[in-house]
């Protein structure tokens, strides 16, 4: 069987990370969504397991100190993680899987894992993105600023990605990721088993006599 995608996205705070990912699952039951460990305190409406693992600060660093964490960051103030085992065992069983994680997250990734396909969700404007984090409603003014400020940042590390996607709609957004991902399924670099293979079963020919 051939081993699941690691699917990397990333992109500014408000971008619409959550609901194209969410969009993306629901089409393709194959993709396995990481849930990450993190120390931010859960939003309303968020429920622990579903949108994060939520622990404390202490929990936290004894999963990154005893190796669980496939990769981690501190990101406005809090700590984020994801839980490795999961993730290799997923696409060890097929299934595509997706880390939603930032860009210091990403570049971890980026060296330990050359095959993974990495994607950069764009919004249509900076307006736009502004627009988008002042209606989340949840945060502080102070907040909204720190986070519309660091999308800026975020911006200038999109050359680590193979693909930028722009999120104006978001079936559309979805439906390119998902074209990207049949993209790279073809690629033949994952296909070094199956090529072995058809090229054993021409040994039980002599080709010469042909
Ligand atoms: P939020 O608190 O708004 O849900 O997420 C804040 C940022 O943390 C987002 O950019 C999100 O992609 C990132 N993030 C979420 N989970 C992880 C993770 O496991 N690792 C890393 N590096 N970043 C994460």
């Amino acid at each position: 069987m051939q081993e699941g995608l690691l699917l990397i996205i990333s992109g500014p705070a408000g971008v619409g990370k959550g609901s194209v990912c969410q969009a993306l699952c629901r089409h393709n039951p194959n993709l396995y969504y990481s849930v990450s460990f993190t120390t931010r305190p859960p939003r309303p409406g968020e429920r622990d397991g579903v949108n994060y693992l939520f622990v404390d600060e202490q929990k936290f660093m004894e999963l990154r100190d005893g190796g669980s964490l496939l990769e981690w960051a501190k990101v406005h103030g809090n700590y984020y993680g994801t839980p490795a085992h999961l993730v290799a065992q997923m696409r060890k069983e097929g299934r595509d899987v997706i880390l939603e994680i930032d860009t210091q997250g990403a570049r971890q990734i980026r060296r330990k894992f050359e095959d993974g396909v990495f994607v950069f969700l764009l919004p249509p404007t900076m307006q736009d993105l502004l627009r988008r984090i002042n209606k989340r409603g949840a945060d502080t003014p102070e907040e909204i600023k720190r986070r519309f400020v660091a999308a800026y940042r975020e911006l200038e590390e999109m050359e680590i990605y193979d693909y930028l996607v722009v999120n104006e709609k978001i079936e559309e957004a979805a439906f390119n990721i998902e074209a990207i991902i049949a993209a790279e399924k073809c690629r033949i670099g994952r296909y070094r088993d199956v090529l072995k293979q058809l090229l054993e079963e021409g040994d039980e020919f002599d080709l010469s006599l042909y």
